[in-house]
């Protein structure tokens, strides 16, 4: 791996990845907070959700504002959710995790402009899995606004960087369709035994969006991880309560949550971890694989 790209020094690379991952981390935040609630994510700015002040640009530097605070709204000091910072701490880890994917599969082609690109493509993907799982564990509910953007962003991903991420464009078409037809005919089966909805809509597209993304050749593992650390965590969680009940109160506008799921956990978290360890240990896990 070089040290420099175009004279930019590495070290330079992976500070700035880091300072924009945790900044695009604060606004997954918003993004999680607020568009299940239909409210705007650009304006206003964020304000304490207790005491309703605003909050100065001086106590919303991720991770480091949350610090300094020691957790405490500066003005009501009602506690701040430690969500908040592990959000943003995820963001900036993700980001140079992209930043060292990118330059693993391009830096024997690309310049910088060329790694930005490609960072680019791959931090939108692991930026969309993050607000996808935190609204998903919160709302159960994936909304169709970020996963449908998020089959865009695969498809053009391989479109134009299938050389790079070695996937090709019909591998990617082929991907998309592949994901969402398994997780479509489980939830129209589910529903027909049971009468109630096992998976969402939201499930279909999320494993859409993964397969246009990493292509058919990932879908195995993603379902396979996705299925057993969902089991891994839902067990416990369902002995414990004896009835799962999902947490949530029905919502007006999400008819599909009042008939959905016994189940203790929702899935998509768990899609989405699978997709994360198959984007960064892919080539790893594949190798493994293949020596049974
Ligand atoms: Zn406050």
């Amino acid at each position: 791996m070089p040290d420099a790209f175009d004279g930019v020094p590495l070290w330079i690379l992976k500070a700035t990845v880091l300072a924009l991952g945790a900044t695009f981390g604060s606004f997954a935040n918003v993004v999680i907070y607020r568009l299940p609630l239909g409210r705007s994510i650009v304006y206003p700015g964020s304000a304490c959700a207790k005491c309703e002040t605003p909050i100065k640009w001086f106590d919303n530097i991720p991770v480091i504002s949350y610090m300094l605070l020691l957790g405490k709204c500066r003005v009501c000091k009602d506690p701040i959710s430690i969500r908040y910072p592990l959000i943003e701490l995820s963001g900036a880890v993700l980001s140079l995790a992209c930043l060292l994917l990118a330059i693993n599969v391009g830096f024997e082609v690309a310049d910088l402009a060329g790694l930005a690109v490609l960072w680019a493509f791959f931090f939108a993907f692991c930026f969309l899995l993050l607000v996808i799982t935190f609204i998903d564990l919160e709302h159960w509910w994936i909304p169709p606004s970020l996963v449908l953007p998020g089959i865009a962003i695969g498809l053009l991903t391989n479109i134009l960087l299938g050389d790079l991420t070695r996937v090709s464009w019909l591998d990617a078409l082929i991907g998309m369709v592949a994901g969402a037809l398994p997780i479509w005919l489980i939830r129209v089966l589910y529903f027909k035994i049971r009468g109630h909805e096992g998976m969402g809509l939201g499930d279909v597209f999320l494993m859409a969006m993964v397969g246009a993304m990493l292509g058919y050749v990932a879908l195995p593992f993603v379902l396979l991880a996705a299925s057993i650390q969902g089991l891994i965590v839902a067990i416990p969680l369902s002995l414990k309560k004896k009835i799962s009940d999902p947490p949530w109160e029905p919502e007006e506008g999400h008819e599909h949550q009042e008939t959905m799921g016994k189940t203790a956990v929702p899935f998509g978290p768990f899609i989405a971890l699978g997709a994360l360890q198959w984007l960064f240990f892919g080539d790893a896990i594949a190798a493994l694989l293949f020596q049974f």
